[in-house]
């Protein structure tokens, strides 16, 4: 089939270019303002791809300052989209470990000791010590808190109701079309495989698009942001090496909540120190809240999903949260490399846009503005080309996209943000001296060197759990799980003084409860398994197994033959797994030894 744009992904990225395109290519009276190169007489014919099964299934925070989002929509704030709520009081919360069990250097002990010592003269509340001010970095003032999902909802029906885009959801991109430095547009994915991707039944080889642009806003964890970084390379000195997964719910905050919508509340120091925490209040007594967890914590047994439940029931945070109720939740994967990053922005036939392009700001904890204008930016420049009947070649995109992307307040602010992270590489401490020092002094200054590839930074269990556990300990604990088909985190965990969860039926579940009741786990039939073992044999030798400890869904986990399973049905699509493995890929050192490929389903809800 013949397109003139194809885009891959529909995320705020994409909605950024598909807002902006949309409204240009027609004029007032219905009539083509631009004509179509493959349909003559007609608009160009532009056509995007989701792989999730509806529009609005992202996962986000959100609270953004939505510079971008009013830009192109200024009656964004009173326009009635649901879960939306202007940011009022913000506070980031330095949290207390009131049981002891969390793992901080001699530092931070000797941190905490003092601000006990001193509560009394501080503003030490529940275990947490309230920062006298929000840095400016961080301030969301005058933004907006949203759910991404909502908003996408919302998006989605402005861009469609203008007739001249098609937005397709459930229908992933394989890959793209290349020859060679060229790409000439995507292949979707191929239905009516087995697991392993053979024809079976109803076969149906995935259709071609060709199109003269391709853009892909395809996400930090995307298969065809992956396939373009592996064949074109990355430019000299770039690399994504940093991530986080962020988990979240969605909940329902009791009825005598004092939270005020609009509220925000960020924190960090608890459940580990490397954990980082948000809680945003929607209107109508709803919250969205949740944990990231990064890669630079350098735990093989890290697990999002009971560090989220100590994280609520730390006292500060679950005063409020006791008696809510869990409405829906899922778990991505946050590209924290921003600039770092960045890949090659154009190319012939191709623009890169949005998160997967290195636009999050990982020192103002902002993606979703970023990512739109990039889409915004990518979009004039489509329109200019078009009018001047000039073709989507890598230096007319340049010239137009790279250009307005280039003087544009994401590059400066990802500039100053590029360093400021990197002092995390050495520890907790020194990254939050690098964060303020690079925040108070506009990137100047900062701490810390490049990143390493994640594998490099896993320990062995018996290493991370050295000081607090013997390797008889370990042992058993590795024999018990063994036998009961289990992965160590929970027991470690339990171990080592965490608490048990007092599961309560309503907020405090168990993972799989979660599963069923936060949302829904779609794994279509017909598609083949988009996690792939690379290579089994290095899986057989792991001692680390990562890939099932961080599982977000319980899908891989432990099996007889050494070579962890994976299912399907349980994926939530988070994408942590691409980066949660403990071996290099032999083939590219770069990459682990886990793919995480175009895939179907996922765990969604319209509300996160
Ligand atoms: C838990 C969490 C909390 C966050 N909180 C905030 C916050 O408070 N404020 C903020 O500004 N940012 C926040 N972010 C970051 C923000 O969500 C991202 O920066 C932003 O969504 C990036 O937009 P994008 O369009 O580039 O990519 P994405 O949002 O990742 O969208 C990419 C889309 O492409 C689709 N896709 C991928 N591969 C394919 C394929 N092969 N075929 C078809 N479709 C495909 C995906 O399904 C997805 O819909 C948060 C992120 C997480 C995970
Ligand atoms: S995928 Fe990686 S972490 Fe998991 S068992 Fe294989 S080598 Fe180990
Ligand atoms: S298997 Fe699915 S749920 Fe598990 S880490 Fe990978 S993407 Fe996330």
């Amino acid at each position: 089939m013949d397109a003139d744009i194809v885009c891959v992904g529909f995320g705020p990225a994409t909605a950024g270019f598909l807002a902006t395109l949309a409204k240009q290519l027609v004029t007032a009276d219905g009539t083509p303002a631009i004509e179509s190169a493959v349909m003559p007489g007609m608009p160009p014919q532009v056509l995007c791809y989701e792989r999730a099964d509806d529009i609005g299934l992202g996962v986000s925070g959100v609270v953004t300052k939505a510079r971008a989002l009013k830009a192109s929509f200024p009656e964004i704030k009173t326009a009635g989209i649901p879960m939306a709520a202007p940011v009022g009081e913000e506070k980031v919360l330095y949290l207390l470990d009131p049981h002891g069990a969390s793992r901080r250097s001699a530092a931070l002990r000797c941190a905490d000791a003092l601000i006990r010592t001193a509560k009394f003269a501080l503003p030490v509340e529940n275990h947490a010590l309230n920062l006298p001010w929000t840095p400016t970095f961080l301030r969301k003032h005058d933004g907006m808190i949203l759910s991404m999902g909502q908003f996408m909802q919302w998006v989605g029906a402005q861009v469609q109701s203008t007739g001249t885009v098609q937005i397709w959801p459930g229908t992933p991109v394989s890959q793209a079309l290349v020859e060679g430095k060229k790409v000439f547009g995507v292949r979707l994915l191929d239905q009516g495989v087995d697991k392993k991707g053979n024809p079976s039944d109803g076969f149906t080889p995935g259709m071609d698009i060709h199109a003269a642009l391709t853009v892909v806003g395809d996400g930090p964890i995307g298969a065809i942001g992956q396939q373009l970084d592996e064949q074109f390379g990355l430019p000299d000195g770039k690399h994504t090496r940093d991530w986080a997964v962020g988990m979240k719910f969605v909940v329902d905050l009791p009825e005598d909540t004092k939270l005020k919508p609009g509220t925000v509340l960020h924190t960090f120091g608890y459940p580990e120190p490397e954990i980082f925490g948000f809680l945003y209040v929607h209107p109508d007594r709803v919250a969205s809240l949740g944990i990231f967890v990064p890669s630079w914590f350098d735990s093989p047994t890290r697990t999002t999903f009971r560090y989220l439940q100590h994280w609520m029931l730390h006292p500060y945070l679950w005063r409020h949260l006791k008696d809510g109720k869990l409405r829906s939740w899922g778990a991505k994967t946050l590209g924290e490399s921003g600039q770092h990053g960045e890949p090659h922005l154009t190319g012939d036939g191709y623009a890169r846009i949005g998160e997967g392009s290195g636009t999050t700001n990982v020192l103002t904890g902002s993606g979703v503005d970023e990512a739109w204008a990039t889409g915004t930016q990518l979009a004039e420049a489509v329109i200019e080309l078009l009018k001047a009947k000039k073709p989507f070649t890598k230096q007319n995109l340049d010239e137009t996209y790279g250009k307005r992307r280039r003087a544009s307040w994401v590059e400066a602010e990802g500039r100053v943000a590029e360093k400021s992270r990197d002092g995390f590489q050495k520890g907790v401490a020194t990254g939050m001296i690098g964060m303020a020092l690079a925040g108070l002094t506009n990137g100047k200054l900062s701490l810390g060197s490049a990143p390493v590839q994640p594998w490099k930074r896993i320990p062995t269990v018996e290493d991370y759990y050295a000081r607090r556990l013997s390797r008889e300990e370990i042992a058993k604990v590795r024999e018990e799980c063994k036998a009961k088909n289990l992965s160590l985190h929970g027991a470690l965990m339990d171990k080592v003084g965490w608490p048990a969860i007092p599961f309560d039926g309503r907020l405090l579940v168990s993972h799989q409860d979660a599963l069923l009741m936060g949302g829904k786990v779609q794994a279509p039939h017909g598609y083949a398994d988009h996690v792939i073992f690379r290579h089994p044999e290095l899986c057989e030798k792991c001692g680390a197994r990562i890939c099932i400890e961080a599982c977000s869904g319980q899908a891989i986990y432990p099996s007889e033959t050494g070579v962890p399973a994976f299912d399907r049905e349980k994926c939530v699509h988070c994408g942590a797994c691409l980066w949660n493995c403990s071996q290099a890929n032999p083939e590219n050192p770069e990459h682990m030894n886990i793919a995480f490929r175009a895939g179907t389903g996922g765990l969604h809800s319209a509300e996160n």
